[in-house]
């Protein structure tokens, strides 16, 4: 199983909370918004996703998660 995160931008304010948690994985560009930038990360940085996920204060960041 292949957990994918993915970011509602519409709710994203830019914090960068995410990607101080987990820069494998989450980025703040330009615009001011986050993205994901591995679209496939390994199983090791399943923990500090969710790290992100529950810190984030918009709760913008979902899983979907692949078989
Ligand atoms: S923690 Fe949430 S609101 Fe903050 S930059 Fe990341 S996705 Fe956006």
């Amino acid at each position: 199983m292949t957990i994918k995160p993915v970011i509602e931008q519409d709710l994203c304010i830019g914090d960068g909370i995410c990607e101080t948690i987990c820069p494998e994985v989450f980025e703040i560009r330009d615009d001011g918004l986050a993205y994901v930038i591995n679209q496939n990360p390994s199983s090791d940085l399943t923990s500090a996703i969710r790290e992100a996920i529950e810190a984030c204060p918009t709760e913008c960041i979902r899983l979907e998660e692949d078989e």
